[in-house]
Order: C-alpha cells, then structure tokens, then sequence
C-alpha cells in the first residue's frame, strides 16, 4: 500500500516537473524567459510552496491564478491526476520495469505538452520507446510488423496526417509489434472522439491520445502479457 501511494505522489510530481519544463525550455522560451522559479505565465508572480501541489493546487485555487484569477490550462492537472494513477498501477511491477516505465512515460509527457500545445514535437524523445524492448520476447512476426511499418509509410504522402503521428505508429510498432500497436492505435483513436474540436472540424494532436493508451497498455497490471 505504501509503495502503491508513494508511486501515485511521485507520478503526480514527476508529470508536473515533466510538463512545466517541457513548457518552460522546449515551447514556451520565447516569451517568457527562463527563471528559476514557478510563476504564473499570464502575471508573472511567483507560486508560493502549496500553489505547486499537482492536483490539490488547481482545486485549491478553483482552476484560476490566485494573483490575476487568469484561467489555469486543465492540461497540468489532467497530466497530474493520469500520471499518478498510471505510476500506482504498475505498482506491482519489478523495479527495473517501474524505471523503463517511467523512462518512456516521460517521452509521452514531453510530447504529449509538446503536441498539445504545438501541434508539433520532437521526434527524439520517440527513441525512448525501445526501451521496452528490454523485457520483449522473441522472436516476433516481424514480417507482418514490417507490413504494418510499409503501411504507415505512406501515410507521409497524406497532408492530413501530421507526420510526428506516423513517426510515433511507426515507432510503436517496432516497439510491440503489429497487433499490440494497432491495439493502441485502435484505442487512441477511439478516446480522441471525446476531443471537442474534432466536432468544430480543428486539427486535434493525436499524441496525447497514443502517449495514453500506450501508458494505459503499459501499467494495467491485466496487460503484462506484452511481455510475452
Ligand atoms: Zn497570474
């Protein structure tokens, strides 16, 4: 129980230092320069200690700057709160995979931030993936992956398919094959339904439905037959 807990709080932690760096040096550097401190991005006052709670804080202050009651964005709370039960739920894990885990969950935070407010992202954070590959059993079908791989492709040649996406399908299969991948890809495509502006015919970052589904894949302790 503890150590299910301690997984939660430091998941939660880990997603907010995750986010607010990702938002600080990789996205946000042109207007705001770096500081040393957490503040609010709208006024620029600085958080005091119980403003930088993950979940607890954006509650707490009723979603809004406690200085200039500018709305704060739902994704750091959102990142937060899925984090942290993501990280309790692989509790049961070994602590060489609770690392791995933790290693790629990070990638997925990075460009998850990265795609949700830029639509774009880097794909090195991607070559954090394999690392799975340390637990992975083979032989696979590798013909069929490489079918999978050949498909995805050519989705390049498509303007409406973003191409960090495919790198991302494309490095998932790779990392868990043919029908695991197209598992989450399935499953991804089917939460990012629930994203209102694909209703007002905006582009909506697929990044962050992948990066959940594959960490949702990961951490249910029901699905370690990706092990095998
Ligand atoms: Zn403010």
């Amino acid at each position: 129980m503890t150590k299910l807990l301690l997984l939660m709080v430091l998941g939660s932690c880990w997603a907010s230092f995750c986010c607010t760096m990702t938002w600080r040096y990789l996205l946000d550097h042109k207007h705001y320069p770096h500081r040393r401190w957490s503040c609010c991005d709208h006024c620029g006052r600085r958080l005091t200690w119980w403003q930088l709670i993950p979940v607890w804080s954006f509650l707490l202050l009723h979603g809004h700057c406690k200085y200039c009651h500018t709305q704060i964005d739902y994704w750091w709370p959102l990142c937060e709160l899925l984090m942290g039960i993501l990280w309790g739920l692989a509790f049961t894990r070994p602590l060489p995979e609770l690392v791995i885990c933790g290693a790629v969950s990070s990638a997925c935070l990075i460009i998850s931030t990265q795609d949700h407010f830029d639509h774009r992202f880097q794909p090195i954070w991607l070559l954090l993936w394999p690392l799975i590959l340390i637990f992975a059993h083979w032989p696979r079908h590798l013909l069929i992956d490489m079918c999978q791989v050949g498909l995805l492709t050519c989705g390049y040649y498509c303007s409406r398919i973003g191409h960090g996406d495919l790198d991302a399908m494309i490095m998932l299969t790779i990392v868990l094959g043919s029908f695991q991948s197209s598992l989450i890809i399935l499953a991804a495509c089917l939460l990012a339904l629930a994203d209102p502006p694909l209703y007002q015919h905006q582009p909506v970052p697929f990044i962050p439905f992948l990066s959940l589904a594959f960490l949702c894949y990961l951490a249910f302790p029901a699905f370690s037959f990706w092990l095998c």
